[in-house]
């Protein structure tokens, strides 16, 4: 049996975890310049197309959108105190 994990190396992102965001002019990967920050819970990156006969210029807002896990979830609500 052939060693599968040549076949999935190229989707392994464990090397490098920057997701890159693509053009929206013209769909090619964008590199990220640099960022602002704009608040304590968003920031503002400028992008650049990497394809060279589009080349934009863009920018994308990272924001805080919502809590995914929480630590102290109740497990059961205890009954209400009705004393
Ligand atoms: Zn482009």
């Amino acid at each position: 049996m052939p060693c599968l994990n040549h076949n999935i190396g190229e989707f392994n992102s464990h090397r490098g975890a920057i997701i890159m965001f693509r053009c929206p002019f013209c769909g090619a990967m964008a590199r990220t310049r640099t960022s602002r920050r704009l608040s304590d819970h968003t920031i503002r990156q400028y992008h650049q197309c990497q394809n060279l006969e589009c080349s934009e210029s863009f920018t994308t807002l990272n924001a805080f959108e919502r809590r995914v896990s929480s630590r102290d979830a109740p497990a059961t609500l205890p009954p209400a105190a009705g004393d």
